[in-house]
């Protein structure tokens, strides 16, 4: 196994119509995850991932099993909760801009997840463990089990993978500060939005808070800067690497987590940070011409082709 993840994955509806979601009747249902987003990511780049979680023993969860597992991801470590239910979110569209989601999350499977979903001899087999920021958000027995997973990440000499992934409905922003704080700490390699520095930092100027990530112990920073691409920091050196041109823009989120996905991809074939980063920014800018988290992410071909036509890189 190249990586291993884990955390929650919900059944996503989408609205048909826009406008206010009491006036929505029809909906195309869909999954919704970000690690599942990152695993799916890996695993069309032709890499072995698996993810564990807990989904609700209903039709719903095992929907979103059977899809996980035929993206090519390795489900063997996540177990049906015969208690309770698999978690659901719905999308409004008020207009193009302004889109809302409503969670029904509350007391889900995975929200009951603890350390003991956690198999030591599945993850030990790894190179990378990837922590999502949602998942400690999520109970206090899944922000132990964040804790615990990178224990046993480290005692067996992974590389620990952190994207904060804010989500400032799940909890406040003080817990939010310190919880995400507290594993960028112990993390290898940080992969930050530029608000979410911003967010923990104080900070806006993107040097100064690629030097704070830094100092918190990672190797590795790389600071996403939406259509400007992404900024990378090591104690030795520091990079701009320019993102890609996209003409039409058509939905911007899983970006982030396509990003992720191109750039483990990346130090998995041994790229040189450059050329790493530089992946990163194709699979991210690709996600987002496309409608939906993971129906743009690209296969090896699909990437090769966009990276190799001309033009298409913007200061
Ligand atoms: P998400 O909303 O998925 O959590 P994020 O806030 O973590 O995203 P972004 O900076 O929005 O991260 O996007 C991640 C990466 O995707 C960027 O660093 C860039 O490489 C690429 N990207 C995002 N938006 C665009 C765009 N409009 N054009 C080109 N590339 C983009």
């Amino acid at each position: 196994m190249d990586v291993v993840t884990f955390g929650e994955t919900m059944v996503l509806f989408t609205p048909e119509s826009t406008g206010l979601m009491r006036y929505a009747h029809t909906y195309t249902r869909k999954f919704g995850g970000s690690e599942t987003n990152f695993a799916i990511g890996l695993a069309r780049l032709g890499h072995s991932v698996g993810w564990i979680s807990r989904v609700g023993n209903d039709e719903l969860g095992k929907a979103m099993l059977s899809f996980v597992r035929g993206e090519g991801v390795d489900t063997s470590c996540v177990r049906l909760d015969p208690d309770a239910p698999t978690g659901l979110y719905f999308k409004e569209i008020r207009n193009a801009s302004d889109v809302n989601v409503y969670y029904y999350r509350k007391g889900s499977a995975a929200s009951r997840m603890t350390a003991a979903d956690l198999d030591e001899a599945y993850l030990a087999q790894a190179r990378y463990l990837f922590v999502s920021g949602i998942t400690p958000a999520l109970s206090e027995s899944c922000r132990e089990m964040v804790f615990e997973a990178i224990r046993m990440a480290k005692a067996s000499g992974l590389t620990v993978v952190f994207d904060p992934n804010l989500r400032k409905k799940l909890w406040t922003e003080e817990q939010a500060r310190e919880t995400l704080l507290a594993i960028a700490a112990q993390s290898d390699i940080i992969l930050p939005g530029l608000s979410e520095g911003t967010f923990l930092f104080g900070e806006t100027d993107p040097v100064k808070l690629g030097e704070r990530f830094l100092s918190l112990g990672a190797k590795i920073v790389v600071l996403k800067l939406g259509e400007k691409g992404a900024h990378y920091f090591t104690p030795e050196e520091n990079l701009h690497i320019p993102g890609f041109h996209v003409e039409q823009m058509v939905d911007p989120v899983g970006a982030g987590d396509g990003f992720a996905a191109g750039f483990v991809s990346g130090l998995l074939d041994g790229l040189p940070l450059p050329e790493a980063v530089k992946r990163a920014n194709a699979v991210g800018a690709i996600v987002t011409m496309v409608n939906g988290d993971v129906e743009g992410l690209p296969e090896r071909s699909d990437l090769k082709r966009f990276v190799e036509s001309p033009g298409e890189e913007v200061m």
